[in-house]
């Protein structure tokens, strides 16, 4: 029964455009039928059966016009004409009676065609667009189910916040890394989030990455927090960009989260490791170079050039060895935030004649020169600046193998000191560049070899004018040297 009201209800059949030829054909002839039955024992005035007639097909178009498009309303209209001329013919109208039914019937059919094709015309867009609609809505709520399986099987956890609602949608991994999250973020500014840090310091929710996407448009890549609550500790990599509509408004954002503890716990156990191996070193090398300083002196008094030779190589070696183990120590210093600083005022152009003429001294083909004599005074660390000019021109000369000038000036710029050091050498690479003062950072592979190294160097000198509240860079074009500059505050 209710497949039957189906078929027939005209409604529910709104967006299947599988139109019937029967249905309409069927239903229309038995309508006729009908008709015939009803004029010929019913209604006896041929008015009232001509009105019962053109009554009963005005509806019948009307419905198969809006149930089987134009196509349903034009059968039941050629049907409905073809009993017209049918009656004209069978009830043997006469002359003027002949022309005026005729002409009737013709006036019907063109009213009956215009109702059929715009109600089925009309029904047929309808059709069209609740299709189209249901297909988008169809292929809108396929997409959704695809990503959120995606979403779900990911194996870094995923959070994406809404900006109008600030609703938040989260993956399984996401719980597995934080525990359950807030489905919605009331007041996100005020939010405070207890158990995040970042660099020691403790981050309030507006502070997140997630957060600072959606309220700034940052896109953020691969910021490290330390997460702990009461059972963990939690080292995550987080990535986070803004989600924008056409006009660039911003609608949301989307943040990733890596679980890292393990690369930490990992590099953690490698940094305890040089640091105690670098302590460890430091004392043998010290009595090592006492040793060779002893034999040296006492080789000499019995004059063998030969073994003298091989105990200055040897001292020389082992002031290298020194070098690297404090390079070591310096880099664990940093990285566990024990570089400490004895700041005192002195003559940084001072200090820049001193090292570049023990550094002078270490090579014929270079020639340093200092550009500027004037007096600028610091307040820093006089070892550690000494330290990073040290680095700063050994490199230049390390880098120019061609020989040539080095150019090293110093001057006051603004509250700064500014000190450049110019090399002709074999430059650096724009790619290079941005890296050069990361930690254990080589231009040259390990396994080449061109220039002897361990990447410590610039990483130190980085560092320790950083806190100094100063500012390193370099500029440099490949294959023509390389200029670095420092800045400190002037004392
Ligand atoms: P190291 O010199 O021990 O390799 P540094 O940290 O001092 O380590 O330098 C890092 C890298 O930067 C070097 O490997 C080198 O490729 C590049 N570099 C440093 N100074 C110069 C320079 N003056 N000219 C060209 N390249 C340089």
């Amino acid at each position: 029964m209710q497949r039957l009201i189906n078929y027939i209800n005209p409604l529910i059949r709104l967006g299947n455009s599988k139109y019937s030829v029967n249905f309409p054909i069927i239903l229309s002839l038995v309508t006729i039928a009908a008709s015939e039955f009803v004029a010929n024992s019913i209604l006896k005035n041929p008015a009232a059966v001509g009105a019962y007639i053109i009554f009963v097909h005005v509806a019948l178009i009307i419905y198969f016009a809006f149930r089987d498009g134009i196509r349903g309303g034009f059968i039941t209209t050629f049907l409905a004409i073809l009993y017209y001329l049918y009656i004209i013919e069978s009830r043997g109208y006469k002359d003027s009676q002949w022309s005026v039914a005729v002409n009737t019937s013709f006036i019907l059919m063109f009213i009956y065609l215009l109702l059929a094709y715009i109600i089925g015309w009309l029904k047929q867009r309808l059709d069209q667009l609740i299709v189209t609609e249901t297909e988008a809505r169809q292929a809108a709520e396929d997409g959704r189910a695809r990503m959120e399986t995606i979403l779900q099987q990911l194996p870094v956890g995923v959070l994406m916040i809404d900006k109008k609602s600030n609703k938040v949608e989260t993956n399984r991994h996401i719980k597995n890394l934080v525990g359950p999250i807030r489905s919605t973020l009331e007041k996100v500014q005020d939010y405070q989030f207890p158990v995040a840090f970042q660099s020691g310091q403790k981050l309030s929710l507006r502070q997140w990455p997630l957060v600072r996407a959606l309220n700034s448009g940052e896109v953020i890549t691969g910021e490290e927090i330390e997460y702990k609550n009461d059972s963990r500790r939690l080292f995550l990599r987080v990535n986070a960009a803004p989600i924008k509509n056409k006009n660039q408004q911003i609608i949301a954002a989307v943040s990733t989260i890596d679980d890292i503890s393990q690369e930490k716990e990992l590099e953690q156990r490698k940094d305890d490791f040089i640091n105690m191996a670098s302590h460890e070193l430091k004392t043998p090398i010290t009595s090592m170079k006492i040793y060779i300083d002893v034999l040296l002196k006492n080789i000499s008094k019995h004059q063998d050039p030969k073994v003298t030779k091989i105990l200055n190589s040897l001292r020389t070696q082992t002031d290298r060895l020194q070098e690297i183990v404090s390079d070591l120590l310096d880099v664990s210093r940093i990285q566990t935030g024990k570089l400490h600083l004895n700041k005192e005022q002195f003559r940084l152009d001072r200090l820049i004649s001193e090292t570049s003429e023990v550094l002078q001294g270490t090579t014929d083909k270079h020639n340093l020169i200092i550009k500027s004599k004037k007096a600028i005074s610091v307040k820093a660390d006089r070892f550690r600046i000494y330290q990073v000019l040290t680095n700063l021109i050994a490199n230049a000369i390390k880098y120019s193998p061609d020989g040539k000038k080095i150019q090293i000036e110093c001057k006051a710029s603004g509250t700064k000191a500014l000190v450049s050091i110019k090399d002709d050498g074999i430059g650096i690479s724009k790619d290079q560049k941005k890296r050069i003062f990361e930690r254990l950072y080589q231009v040259n592979k390990m396994t080449e070899m061109t220039f002897p190294g361990l990447g410590m160097g610039l990483y130190i000198s980085k560092e320790i004018i950083k806190r100094h509240r100063g500012n390193i860079w370099v500029e440099s074009i490949e294959g023509k040297g390389s200029t670095f500059f420092f800045s400190l505050p002037l004392g």
